[in-house]
């Protein structure tokens, strides 16, 4: 036979903390405290089986749950000495609702339940205390009446404000019992209008009816879109919890608070929370008053001349401070607590795992593994790796004065200052000067993309999280405010206004993309630093993953990034990068424009020095590491310049006519881009642009290592391959020149030549390609576009409705589609590997930083995952979760 009801109190329970999903987290956590002895008024708990039973049964309950809540409604009663109903005695109860994961303001409390117009006069003469009596009275039926009667809150809200005024009062504490007796009155009148039947007066009735809505209240709409947003399943359902109520409003003696064990913020270990002396549950989160601070350190440190309960309640305090260290040690974890002082007396009511910040997850966990409580491995397993987001970009000094102008979404995390722009040449041409610039855009397209490029953070008016600027934004790891509405920007005048405050063009302004703020200046920054506890984390994080951790970076500044966050080399470097600056991109122009052979070697002979000098900085920087350089990949279309008046004065600087180049980029136009003349076919059609970077790439080989003393084995990367033939054709150019580099310097040079897989064909084909290809890369940005034959530019005015449809449960650029993309890249290792057993095998599209693709790619066995810099300790700590055996998206 099913049990529905599982009873807790005095010193025992039938429930545990392990039977949360049966009790739901608070039943379990309450039956937990009773079972430590803990004082917790005593209770019991529908179970969530029954809430199914609910929903299953059209509403109605298991034919056994009336004598199972009668009985232990009854046990409640002899242990605290009163009678439900009892006029002389009541016993008063709280309902409360109690899902499996934690849903915080979603479903309903009632307290106080068991009050009428006769218990409300034994209460009264029992306790001697009428003004308690009757403010817990007109407290029951607000509570009541809102969360099952579903009349708002906010009417009876209007009836005690009109009151106060009438009678001078400020706070509700100023209410007196006469005066809470003539609000009751007029409640009463509010609910019987309200309803055409007066409130419920038999206790049992109310019972129901409180327990029908906390049933209820698991379908309303908060909660279902709750669970959406959380992916919790419905079929979990809720628990009830009915608890002998304790009172925090009997009087100065008297008082109810929360707190964490540990500051939630910072994680230093220290009490931290508020309570309110003469109130009740909701009042201290409700900011009916406001709170007072828990301990006297921290009322010394937020300046308060309000007591704190360390001096006002010195003995309950005591107990309370030994009961939050019994619950951390007994859960291992920061607990967030609800408890209640009635008379003197400490009362425990909740607790939980506390939520907290990143910051605080990693020092919580670290003093938490110093101490012995947890091991170096569990506190690894511990810190949520996307959490670790918030603390890898540069961020606005907390100390800085924000003068916040507008919000928006928080598109992409960071914060980045710089002058205004509205268009994305502008922002080049800003940044090609090393100014420092923010684009605004009403919103962005594909064409905007070297102005995004250019800028130090995005700023639109209109989108959402999944618009072209968002995904492109996080996809460079620039910050990015999308959608803030109530901004206007005019093109033409060049402004941006945001009510009473214009900005013209070149005027300073910060935007804050964690948080989805636009501040008016310059503000000062604090760059991200892997120190402490997250240092900590990250080297036990070392000592668990066999992955490896690369970085994609393409310039010395990325390069240095890498290696501050731990990157063990860089996985891709993409070269076209180099060729943005201004003064390079001018002999790429000429090379585009060059109508034959000898034009163009003439204008790649002015890019080979610098390319050189940048890779030779790279493999400085890198010491020794592996630099995986993948060959000029993009169409060359995008070198072109845009406006007439750019194209009119590079005509002019290389002495060709302006209609010349429009024609060259008329030809160049292609209708497919993404599928067009890129990649190795570039290096197929004009081998000597391959030719020429895999010289500048031995020749910096060679120089690097002389001044380095250490020697840098390059892996030179082939992009775009879908056949072998053209991967053979490039490997022999590629082999060409490093002979020739080899002779003329006549130092040996150690390299590889691979390909990076990201066509479908490539993959299948992988058996034979890696026959000649030393290693693999899978690129899964552009393997995702062509599995799913959805270009990424594209897609954000669609893939935002498949989600939602639920059709896709993730953006597959977001988080790897493992089922799909994920059986090629499966695929691809399998046959690559029969070929070549020791090929290397690595990734290196976005995905390389999201922690559920992270977890696969260790999975299937990959070598190593390459991610942009600032993700490469969410990628490190990610694969230690992985290895320590936690499969990504599953929790408890
Ligand atoms: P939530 O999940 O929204 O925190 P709770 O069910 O925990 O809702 O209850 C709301 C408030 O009522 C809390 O402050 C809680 O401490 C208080 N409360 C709940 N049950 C009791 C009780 N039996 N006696 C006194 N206060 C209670
Ligand atoms: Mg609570
Ligand atoms: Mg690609």
């Amino acid at each position: 036979m099913t049990k529905w009801v599982y009873s807790f109190g005095e010193g025992k329970a039938e429930g545990r903390s392990d039977l949360r999903n049966l009790l739901g987290g608070k039943g379990a956590n309450l039956a937990e405290m009773a079972n430590l002895g803990l004082p917790v008024p005593p209770g019991f708990t529908i179970t969530t089986e029954a809430c199914t039973y609910f929903y299953d049964h059209d509403s109605s309950y298991p034919p056994q749950l009336r004598d199972e809540v009668a009985k232990a409604l009854a046990a409640i009663g002899t242990q605290v000495g009163k009678g439900f109903g009892d006029a002389e005695n009541p016993l008063l109860v709280s309902v409360r609702s109690g899902a499996r994961a934690s849903m915080p303001g979603m479903m309903d409390t009632v307290l106080n339940l068991g009050l009428n117009d006769a218990t409300v006069a034994g209460l009264a003469r029992k306790t001697g205390n009428q003004r308690f009596a009757y403010d817990s009275y007109r407290r029951f039926i607000t509570m009541y009446s809102d969360v099952v009667l579903g009349i708002e809150h906010a009417h009876f809200e209007e009836k005690l404000e009109d009151y106060k005024e009438r009678h001078g009062h400020v706070l509700d504490t100023d209410l007196g019992a006469a005066d809470w007796e003539k609000l009751i009155v007029d409640y009463k009148a509010l609910v019987e209008k309200h309803l055409g039947r007066p409130f419920p007066q038999d206790p049992l009735a109310q019972l129901w009816g409180a327990i029908g809505a906390v049933f209820a209240s698991w379908m309303n709409q908060r909660a279902i879109t709750y669970r959406r947003l959380h992916q919790i399943p419905q079929e979990w359902g809720t628990a009830v919890n009915i608890q002998a109520m304790v009172f925090g409003n009997m009087g100065e003696t008297s008082a109810t608070g929360v707190a964490f064990t540990r500051n939630p913020s910072t994680g230093v270990n220290e009490i931290y929370g508020e309570f309110l002396v003469n109130a009740q549950g909701e009042d201290v989160v409700a900011g009916i008053r406001t709170p007072q601070d828990i301990s006297e350190k921290a009322r010394l440190a937020a300046g308060s001349d309000r007591p704190s309960l360390e001096r006002l309640m010195p003995k309950a305090y005591g107990e309370f401070l030994a009961i939050c260290g019994r619950l951390e040690s007994h859960y291992r974890d920061m607990q967030d607590i609800e408890f209640t002082i009635e008379e003197s007396r400490l009362w425990m009511l909740q607790t939980r795992s506390g939520k907290r910040t990143a910051k605080a997850a990693l020092k919580i966990a670290v003093d938490l593994a110093e101490a012995g409580v947890i091991s170096p491995s569990e506190a690894v397993l511990r810190i949520d790796p996307s959490s670790l987001d918030q603390l890898l970009h540069p961020t606005i000094d907390p100390k800085a004065r924000r003068d916040v102008i507008a919000s928006g979404l928080p598109a992409s995390p960071g914060a980045a200052t710089g002058e205004i722009v509205f268009t994305p040449d502008e922002a080049e041409a800003l940044k090609a000067q090393g100014r420092a610039v923010i684009l605004v855009r009403v919103e962005t397209s594909p064409e905007d993309i070297h102005g995004m490029h250019a800028a130090e953070g995005i700023l639109t008016t209109r989108g959402g999280m999944t618009s072209h600027a968002a995904v492109v934004a996080r996809g460079m790891g620039k910050p990015c405010v999308s959608g803030a509405g109530g901004i206007r920007v005019d093109y033409a005048a060049e402004t941006l206004t945001s009510g009473k405050v214009v900005l013209k063009k070149g005027e300073f302004i910060t935007i804050d993309g964690s948080k989805g703020e636009v501040l008016r200046g310059r503000v000062d920054m604090l760059q991200p630093e892997l120190s402490g506890d997250f240092a900590r984390i990250m080297e036990w994080a070392d000592g668990s993953r066999r992955l490896g951790v690369r970085a994609n970076a393409d310039t010395p500044a990325d390069a240095r990034t890498a290696r501050q966050f731990g990157a063990e080399g860089i996985g891709l470097c993409r070269t076209e990068h180099m060729f943005f600056d201004e003064e390079r991109i001018r002999a790429v122009r000429e090379m585009i424009l060059s109508e034959d052979e000898e034009g163009r070697r003439a204008a790649l002979a002015k890019l080979l020095p610098v390319q050189r000098q940048d890779f030779v900085d790279l493999f400085e920087i890198m010491a020794g590491l592996p630099v995986t350089i993948r060959l000029l990949d993009p169409p060359l279309h995008e070198f072109l310049p845009h406006s007439d008046e750019e194209i009119a004065e590079v005509a002019a600087a290389m002495g060709a006519t302006p209609e010349r180049l429009k024609r060259r980029a008329a030809e160049l136009h292609e209708f497919n881009p993404m599928l067009g003349f890129r990649g190795c076919r570039l290096a197929i059609a004009f081998p000597e642009i391959a030719e020429m970077q895999a010289r500048a790439i031995f020749e910096a080989a060679v120089i690097a290592a002389r001044k380095t003393g250490t020697p840098v084995v390059p892996e030179i990367m082939v992009p775009l391959i879908a056949t072998r033939a053209e991967f053979d054709l490039v490997h022999a150019s590629i082999k060409k020149m490093a002979d020739a580099v080899i002779a003329e310097s006549k130092v040996g040079i150690d390299y590889q030549v691979g390909t990076m897989i990201e066509l479908p064909r490539a993959a299948l084909r992988a058996a034979d390609i890696a026959a000649s290809a030393e290693f693999f890369s899978f690129g899964t940005n552009d393997l995702t576009q062509t599995v799913y034959g959805i270009s990424r530019d594209d897609a954000a005015s669609f893939l935002g409705t498949y989600t939602q449809k639920g059709i896709l449960k993730i953006d597959p650029f977001v988080s790897l589609d493992q089922e799909g993309v994920g059986e090629l890249v499966e695929i691809a290792c399998e046959r690559g590997r029969r070929t070549r057993p020791d090929i290397k095998l690595g990734i290196c599209g976005e995905h390389g930083g999201d922690p559920a693709s992270v977890g696969f790619c260790h999975e299937i066995g990959l070598d190593y995952v390459s991610c942009s810099p600032f993700r490469v300790p969410i990628a490190r700590l990610s694969a230690a979760q992985a290895a320590l055996g936690k499969v990504a998206g599953k929790e408890g």
